[in-house]
């Protein structure tokens, strides 16, 4: 299962790269990027399948206003590999190698 280095979208155009050690954020101003990083929080913590654990999704691509606060939820439709369907914000937090779920 690899997941370290896999691309995910945030607001259907920004991609971050997630890392063992975190998150790699495109670098812009300080508070675009405070915020990205807050954002790309919330896509780890609501990436992976709670049904198989796959990260391997079609996602619909409405537009949610994501601010990086803990109130923040993407209710993007989201519809996994394995049949689960669900909205983004019901999607579990990736495991890197072990660490976590
Ligand atoms: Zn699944």
């Amino acid at each position: 299962m690899r997941r370290d280095g896999k691309f995910i979208s945030v607001g259907c155009d920004v991609k971050f790269q997630i890392l063992e050690s975190g998150v790699s954020i495109p670098v812009c101003n300080e508070e675009d990027r405070r915020r990205n990083e807050a954002i790309a929080m919330y896509y780890v913590k609501h990436a992976a399948c709670p049904k198989c654990g796959s990260t391997s999704n079609e996602q619909t691509c409405a537009g949610f206003a994501m601010f990086g606060r803990e109130t923040d939820i993407d209710g993007n439709r989201v519809r996994c590999e394995c049949g689960w369907k669900g909205i983004v914000h019901d999607l579990v937090p990736i495991s890197f190698g072990g660490i976590g779920a």
